[in-house]
C-alpha cells in the first residue's frame, strides 16, 4: 500500500540556500560599497574645511577666536574667527581629543581668554548616524569574517566545521524496542570498547552500517546509543549540510570529518540523511557535480581507513533505495539494519520511557494509548507526552489525565492526517486479513519456507509484510515450487475477497510478481504442456511468429491458466480455515505483529 511523498523538500531547501548565500554576499558587497561611498564622501568634504589643529591652538593663544562651537559625539569643532562676517561660515577643525580640548578653552577661559564654546547637543538621530558611521569598519569586518567563516564551514547555526563532536550518555535502555536492531550493534559496541582485541584476531568488523527508517523511528537515538554504551564519542553531521555548501566545499567537509574522527578514535561518525549526498549519480550538471564530488570523498574516506582506525561510520536513510550502489559495497555500507515503526509492545515501551519525569495521574494506561496510536513513530510518541503534559497544564489539572493523553492524540493525529499517515481500522483490518492469507495459505504448501513473522506494521511502500525463513541456497525451483509460490503470493488477494468480500489495491505487488513468474514459467523455462520446452524471450512479435500464429494467445491463456488456479487453490485453502483466517487477523490487528511460535499455535 504505497504512502510515500517527499521530494519537493530537497528542492526548495536547496533554493533556499542560494538564497541565503546571495543575500550574504550582496549584503557585504552593499556594505564595502557604501563604506567605500563614506570614507571619499568625507575626506572630500573635510578637506577643503580642515585647519590644522596645532594652528587653531596657536590662533586661540592669538587672542583671534570669538567663538567655538563643538557638538556631542563629534570629533570636529565649528570656528568663528574676530570680525568675521555673519554669513561666512566658519571653519571646520577637528579635534584629536574632545575632552582634553574642552578643558584647555575651559582654562583659556579663565585665564581671562575672550572666547565663546558652545557645547551642542546633537538629536538622536544624528548621534546615532554618527556612531554608526564609526562602526562600518567593524561591521564590514564582521560581514567578511562571517562570509568566510560560513564558506569554511564554521558559522551558521548548527553548522560545525567538522561535525558536532559530543560524549552521549544515551544507552540502549533508553532506545524502547528495537530489541533485534540493538542485538545486532552490540558487536559494534564490544569492538569500540575492546578495538585491540578483534584487531589482535584479525577479525573483521564493518566500517559503515546503514539504519534505514522513516523520519522519527530512534535511528539518531539508537546510534548515540552505540556511542554512549561504548563510551566514545559521537560526531555527528547531516547530509543536508554538505549540499548546504558552496562549491567544492563538501568534499572538503568530508575530508575534514573524518581527519577529526581519526584523530580521536575510537569513535563514532553519524551520518543523518545521507540520501541528500549519496543519491545515485546521475547527470553531471551544477549541483549533481558537486554533490558527485561530496560523495566521492565519502567513499575515498570510507575506503581510505582500515578497520584498526576504530572509527565506525553509522548512517541514517528513509530511502535506501535512492542510494549511489557504490556506497553500499563491501567495506563501505555493507551492512543495512532496518528500524521499523514500533508495534503495539513497541509503543507501550516507548511511552514508558517518555513518561518517566512525567507527573500522571493515578490509572493512566499507556497500554490503551500504544492501542490507538498504530502507525506513530517514537518521535510522534514522544510529541504525544509532552503535548499532553502542556494540555494538563493548560487545563489546570494536577497531573496528565488519561483525557489529557487523549487530547493530544487528536491534536497530534489531526497534523498527520494531513499527510495521511495514520492507518485507520479499516486499513489495519484489510492488511491484518491479507498478510494471514499469506501466511495461512503458506503453511499448507509443501514447498513453502516456514513463516517467521506476520505484521501489518507498514515498511517501506507495503502496508504489512509476512516474512519467511529460508534456511538454504537453493539452485534450482522446480515447477511445483513456483506454482507454490504463486498460491502463497495470491492468498492475501484471496483473503481479502473471503473474509471482506472486497478486494483492494494492496495486493498490486503480489500480482505483479505473480504474473512475471507465470510467464516466465511459460516463456522461459518451458514448463507449459502446451507451449512445450521452447524459449519465447524475446521482445520482438514478430520472432514469435515462427512458432505459429496464435502462439501469443497460447501463452496468455497458459499464463492465466497458471494465475487462475493458483488463486482457487489460495481460495480453497483459505476457506477450510477459515476459523483460524478469522484467528489470525483478529490477533494481528490486536497485536500487529505475530511470531513464528505464536503463529504454529493457531495449528495445534
Ligand atoms: P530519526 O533519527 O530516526 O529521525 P530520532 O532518533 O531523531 O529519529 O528520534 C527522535 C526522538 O524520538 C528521539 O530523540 C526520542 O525522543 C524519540 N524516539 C524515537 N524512537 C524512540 C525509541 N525507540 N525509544 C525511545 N524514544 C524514541
Ligand atoms: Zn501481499
Amino acid at each position: 500500500m504505497p504512502k510515500n511523498k517527499n521530494n519537493n523538500k530537497d528542492n526548495n531547501k536547496k533554493i533556499k540556500n542560494f538564497l541565503i548565500n546571495f543575500i550574504i554576499i550582496f549584503l557585504t558587497l552593499a556594505i564595502i560599497g557604501s563604506l567605500v561611498f563614506a570614507y571619499f564622501y568625507i575626506e572630500n568634504k573635510n578637506k577643503d574645511m580642515e585647519v590644522a589643529y596645532t594652528e587653531l591652538i596657536k590662533q586661540i593663544d592669538d587672542e583671534k577666536i570669538e567663538k567655538i562651537e563643538m557638538t556631542a559625539g563629534s570629533q570636529t569643532a565649528k570656528i568663528t574667527y574676530k570680525g568675521q562676517n555673519e554669513e561666512d561660515e566658519g571653519k571646520i577643525v577637528s579635534i584629536p581629543d574632545t575632552e582634553a580640548f574642552t578643558e584647555l578653552i575651559q582654562k583659556k577661559v579663565q585665564d581671562g581668554n575672550n572666547i565663546e564654546l558652545i557645547q551642542k547637543q546633537t538629536n538622536i538621530f544624528l548621534r546615532i548616524s554618527a556612531t554608526l558611521i564609526q562602526f562600518i569598519p567593524t561591521l564590514v569586518i564582521l560581514a567578511l569574517f562571517i562570509l568566510i567563516f560560513k564558506m569554511q564551514g564554521f558559522g551558521g547555526e548548527k553548522k560545525i566545521y567538522d561535525g558536532e563532536e559530543n560524549d552521549t550518555n544515551v544507552r540502549f535502555d533508553d532506545v524502547a524496542g528495537l530489541e533485534e536492531e540493538k542485538n545486532e550493534l552490540v558487536e559494534i559496541v564490544d569492538f569500540l570498547k575492546n578495538p585491540k582485541r578483534y584487531q589482535d584476531m584479525g577479525a573483521k568488523v564493518p566500517k559503515g552500517i546503514l539504519l534505514c527508517g522513516k523520519p522519527g523511528t530512534g535511528k539518531t537515538l539508537i546510534a548515540k546509543a552505540v556511542a554512549g554504551e561504548a563510551g566514545v564519542p559521537f560526531i555527528s553531521m547531516s547530509g543536508s549540510e554538505f549540499i548546504e555548501m558552496f562549491a567544492g566545499l563538501g568534499a572538503s567537509r568530508v575530508r575534514k570529518l573524518f581527519e577529526k574522527a581519526k584523530k580521536i578514535a575510537p569513535c563514532i561518525i553519524f551520518i543523518d540523511e545521507i540520501d541528500a549526498i549519496g543519491a545515485r549519480r546521475t547527470s553531471n550538471s551544477g549541483a549533481e557535480t558537486e554533490n558527485n564530488q561530496t560523495l566521492n570523498q565519502l567513499l575515498v574516506e570510507m575506503d581510505g581507513f582500515e578497520t584498526e582506525t576504530s572509527v565506525i561510520v553509522l548512517a541514517a536513510t528513509n530511502r535506501p533505495e535512492m542510494l549511489d550502489t557504490a556506497l553500499l559495497r563491501p567495506g563501505r555500507f555493507d551492512r543495512q539494519i532496518m528500524i521499523s515503526t514500533p508495534d503495539i509492545k513497541g509503543r507501550e515501551e516507548i511511552l514508558k520511557i517518555h513518561s518517566k519525569n512525567k507527573k500522571f495521574e493515578n490509572g493512566v494506561n499507556l497500554k490503551s494509548i500504544a492501542e490507538d496510536t498504530a502507525g506513530f513513530t517514537g518521535a510522534e510518541l514522544a510529541n504525544i507526552l509532552n503535548e499532553s503534559a502542556i494540555i494538563a497544564t493548560i487545563n489546570k489539572h494536577k497531573s496528565i489525565k488519561q483525557e489529557d493523553i487523549e487530547e493530544a492524540i487528536k491534536k497530534v493525529t489531526v497534523g498527520l492526517q494531513k499527510t495521511s499517515r495514520v492507518i485507520s481500522e479499516k486499513d489495519k483490518k484489510l492488511t491484518a486479513y491479507h498478510e494471514a492469507g499469506h501466511a495461512i495459505v503458506s503453511k499448507f504448501l509443501e514447498t513453502s519456507d516456514d513463516v517467521k513473522e506476520i505484521s501489518i506494521v507498514p515498511r517501506g511502500v507495503a502496508g504489512g509484510y509476512t516474512m519467511y525463513k529460508t534456511d538454504e541456497d537453493k539452485f534450482y525451483i522446480s515447477k511445483t515450487e513456483m506454482e507454490e509460490r504463486l498460491v502463497s503470493l495470491l492468498g492475501g488477494r484471496a483473503a481479502e475477497k473471503l473474509a471482506l468480500n472486497d478486494i483492494s489495491t494492496g495486493a498490486s505487488n503480489d500480482i505483479e510478481v505473480a504474473t512475471k513468474i507465470a510467464r516466465d514459467m511459460v516463456t522461459i523455462y518451458g514448463m507449459s504442456d502446451k507451449v512445450g520446452p521452447i524459449s519465447l524471450k524475446t521482445d520482438s512479435p514478430y520472432e514469435l511468429q515462427i512458432f505459429g500464429e496464435n502462439i501469443e494467445d497460447v501463452v496468455g491463456k497458459e499464463i492465466k491458466k497458471l494465475i487462475d488456479e493458483a488463486y482457487t487453490k489460495a481460495q480453497d485453502i483459505l476457506k477450510k480455515n477459515r476459523p483460524i483466517l478469522d484467528a489470525v487477523s483478529e490477533v494481528l490487528i490486536i497485536q500487529e505483529t505475530i511470531s513464528q511460535e505464536e503463529f504454529e499455535e493457531f495449528f495445534k
